[in-house]
C-alpha cells in the first residue's frame, strides 16, 4: 500500500536507546539508512552494530549531545557523508527528570529546555540545506501527551518543553513548506522504554491502570507512525499531531472507563 523508502537517509537524536532505538530499527528493516545520535558511545555503538546486524538498511553511531548546537551540525554532516544526503530527521532526543516548581533550580530547568526544545531547533535548523536538497524531506518530532494535553506534578519544565515543540513544529511547518518538506509530531503516552522503566513499577502501574487499553504503549507503536509520516502517501500531512497513548487522554476519570 505504501511506497517503498528504502535507500532514504534518516537522522535519529536519542538513537541508543528506548523509542529512537525503536525509530531506527523500523526504519533501517524498511531499507532506509540511519544515522543515531546520544551521549553514550558506547550504548550508541552497540545499539548500531545491533540493528546493523539484523540487515536492512546500514544503522551507524555519531556521538553528541542535542543541546549544542555544534553536536547537532555535526551529526548532520555524518548523516549526509556516509548517507548521501539526508531525507528524514527524527528530533526524538529527550530527558524526563521531575522536580517540582518549589525546587526547580535554574540548571535543571535550563537542562530540559535545552535538549528537549532547544535541541529540536537545532537538529532541525542544521538538518535544514540537507532536507531543501531531498525534495522529500520530512521532520518527525517526538513530543509527548505530556504538556500538550496533560500535566504532571514535577513535569512542569517537561511539559513546557513538549508543548514548546508543538509550538516549533507549526511554524517550521509553515517556513518549509515552500521545500516540500513536512514536519510533524508524535504525541506518545506511556511507553514501555528504558527511560520509562526508570520512573519505577509504582508509577508504571499506576499508569497502566490509567490506560483503557490496558497496557503501556510499545516502541514498535511509536515507529509505526514514524514510518507513516515518512511514506509518499503522507505528504499531503504536515504541521499535525498523532496521539499514540492507547487512550489514556480520553477518560474524565478512573470511574469512565468502566
Ligand atoms: P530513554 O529510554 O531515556 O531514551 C532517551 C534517548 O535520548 C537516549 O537515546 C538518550 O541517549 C537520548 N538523549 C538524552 N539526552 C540527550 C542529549 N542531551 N543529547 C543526545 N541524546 C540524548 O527515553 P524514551 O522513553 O525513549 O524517550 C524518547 C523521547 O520520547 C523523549 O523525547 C521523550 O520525551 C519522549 N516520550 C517518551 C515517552 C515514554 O513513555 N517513554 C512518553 C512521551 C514522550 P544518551 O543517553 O546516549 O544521550
Amino acid at each position: 500500500m505504501f511506497t517503498s523508502i528504502s535507500g532514504r537517509s534518516v537522522l535519529v537524536t536519542g538513537g541508543t536507546k528506548g523509542i529512537g532505538k525503536g525509530l531506527a530499527a523500523a526504519f533501517a528493516a524498511e531499507g532506509a539508512n540511519v544515522v543515531i545520535v546520544g551521549r553514550d558511545r558506547q550504548a550508541g555503538e552497540q545499539a548500531a552494530a545491533g540493528l546493523t546486524a539484523k540487515g536492512g538498511g546500514a544503522v551507524s553511531f555519531v556521538p553528541g549531545d542535542v543541546s549544542a548546537a555544534e553536536d547537532c551540525a555535526a551529526a548532520v554532516a555524518a548523516a549526509q557523508e556516509r548517507h548521501g544526503g539526508l531525507d528524514i530527521v527524527c528530533a526524538n532526543a529527550g530527558v524526563f527528570p521531575a522536580a517540582t516548581l518549589a525546587e526547580m533550580t535554574p540548571g535543571q530547568l535550563e537542562e530540559v529546555l535545552g535538549v528537549n526544545l532547544k535541541g529540536t531547533f537545532f537538529t532541525v535548523q542544521a538538518a535544514l540545506p540537507a532536507l531543501q536538497r531531498s525534495g522529500r524531506g520530512r521532520v518527525i518530532l517526538t513530543s509527548s501527551i505530556t504538556g500538550p494535553i496533560t500535566g504532571y506534578t514535577g513535569w512542569s519544565h517537561y511539559g513546557a518543553s513538549k508543548a514548546g515543540q508543538l509550538g516549533f513544529m507549526r511554524s517550521a511547518a509553515l517556513e518549509l513548506a515552500s521545500s516540500g518538506i513536512t514536519v510533524n509530531a508524535i504525541m506518545p503516552g506511556n511507553i514501555a522504554t528504558e527511560g520509562l522503566a526508570d520512573l519505577g513499577a509504582e508509577y508504571i502501574a499506576t499508569m497502566e491502570a490509567s490506560i483503557p487499553l490496558k497496557r503501556l504503549g510499545s516502541i514498535e507503536d511509536i515507529a509505526s507512525a514514524a514510518l507513516f509520516f515518512a511514506t509518499e502517501q503522507a505528504g499531503y500531512i504536515t504541521g499535525q499531531t498523532l496521539v499514540i497513548d492507547g487512550g489514556q487522554t480520553v477518560p474524565e476519570s478512573l470511574e469512565a472507563m468502566g
